[in-house]
């Protein structure tokens, strides 16, 4: 744990001695939970955002076989006049799929198109809009170079290479990459499994009518999202009141078979004992206080098999907290390594931000190019963690530091895109 220059702690200042650093706990988490064992076969299809099992070794290379980069003629480079016009019979076509099979000799050229196999003795391509044709003849200058516009074998994979490595994601740039291998399918780890919840009595499911005192579960929906885009299965157990008995009983239903459970509400520090005494019954849980805002207080730990995050039900403190601690460790388990790093990059503030020193923000922003060639960030509106619409309306974290103070208008920030996580 940090310690902490100010001391005693002053009503100027978040400084909490007691608290963990972002940094910290992210480390714990993340060193606390194992990637995933099993896996299973999937057709390429249905393979975009899974995490590849097996490493990926090239069986073909990739061309297979050295060919044109552009519509023209296709000759020999070697052994061209020096300098006027060069003037080459024209002795048949290769076009792709329909390789010519004859051997080209020094006074001759062969008609090609993109994609087409050289023929043999060729390994010059002049491009068609530098060539006049005059009957059987190619005619062109002396602006070619030998080796100009062909593709070599195996340029872009060759036999043997590891074109993608166990851990991998896969992109949609991946899924060719493999089909240019001529795999139809491809061994992933399986889908992990995600149990959740969100608590509190007050909580009402959307589609019902609103009573007084209630409020509509949106975190339910935010971290679905999450789990969605993440790509892991998910199963829900809706709203769970802040009771003894419901919470013990979905919490064993859902340990029985997840491979982690994502909660929202009901464990900040002194509140509603009740949660608290079933989870340090039912697992092995701890409560963090995080040097962060939103979202200081969560709960890590496990019920069963299953890795456990109980998330602060502030709508937007379950969104940061859930992108900075359970994100990574979500996709650590599915098997994703390395973990990419986080994307991070300053940008001009061009807003005054309300800040004290002691903990890491994360305000939200929309960052963008000032049309002059730099990025600037501007906050979306009000900060406090109860205000959803502040992340709806942001592309990014503006992530001030713990020791920070307010933001003057003009000041270099570091910004953190949501890149479609959030
Ligand atoms: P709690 O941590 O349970 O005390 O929740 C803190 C505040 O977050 C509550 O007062 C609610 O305003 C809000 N909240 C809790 N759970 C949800 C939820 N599922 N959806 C939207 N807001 C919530
Ligand atoms: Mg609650």
């Amino acid at each position: 744990m940090k310690s902490f220059p100010h001391s005693p702690v002053t009503c100027d200042d978040d400084y909490d001695p007691y608290s963990l650093t972002v940094e910290t706990a992210q480390i714990c988490i993340l060193n606390a939970v194992s990637p995933l064992e099993a896996t299973e076969v999937v057709d390429l299809r249905s393979a975009l955002g899974r995490v590849l099992a097996e490493d990926a070794c090239a069986a073909v290379a990739v061309p297979a076989a050295t060919n044109s980069a552009m519509d023209g003629y296709a000759l020999r480079g070697a052994g061209l006049p020096a300098s006027g016009k060069r003037s080459l019979e024209v002795v048949g076509v290769s076009r792709a799929g329909v390789p010519y099979r004859g051997e080209v000799q020094s006074r001759q050229c062969v008609r090609i198109f993109t994609g087409a196999v050289m023929p043999e003795g060729t390994d010059t391509v002049v491009m068609q809009e530098q060539v006049e044709r005059r009957g059987d003849l190619a005619v062109f200058g002396s602006e070619v170079k030998p080796g100009q516009n062909v593709r070599q074998v195996g340029e872009d994979v060759a036999v043997g290479q590891i074109v993608l490595a166990r851990g991998r994601r896969l992109t949609p740039a991946d899924l060719g990459v493999l089909a240019g291998q001529g795999l139809a399918q491809v061994a992933v780890y399986r889908r992990l499994r995600v149990a959740l919840f969100t608590t509190g009595d007050e909580l009402l499911e959307p589609g019902e009518e609103l009573a007084e005192g209630g409020l509509y579960d949106s975190n339910r929906y935010t971290l679905l999202g999450m789990l969605q885009r993440l790509g892991v299965e998910v199963r829900e157990f809706g709203i769970v009141g802040d009771s003894r008995e419901q919470l013990e009983s979905v919490l064993s239903e859902a340990a029985a078979d997840a491979d982690a459970i994502v909660s929202t509400g009901g464990v900040s520090v002194g509140e509603y004992d009740l949660v608290r005494e079933v989870l340090e019954r039912v697992g092995s849980i701890e409560f963090w206080k995080i040097a962060m805002k939103p979202g200081r207080p969560i709960t890590f730990g496990n019920i069963g098999r299953a890795v456990f995050f109980g998330l602060p039900g502030n709508p937007v403190a379950a969104m940061v907290t859930f992108y900075q601690f359970v994100q990574p460790a979500l996709r650590r388990m599915m098997g994703e390594q390395p973990l990419p790093a986080v994307l991070s990059f300053k940008a001009i503030c061009v807003s005054k931000l309300r800040k004290r020193p002691g903990r890491v923000e994360f305000q939200r922003g929309v960052v963008e190019p000032d049309g002059e060639g730099r990025m600037v960030v501007r906050k979306t509106g009000q900060q406090g963690s109860g205000i959803l619409t502040s992340m709806s309306q942001a592309n990014c974290f503006i992530v001030l530091p713990l020791d920070s103070g307010p933001v003057e208008p003009g000041t270099l920030v570091e910004v953190q895109p949501f890149f479609g996580l959030v």
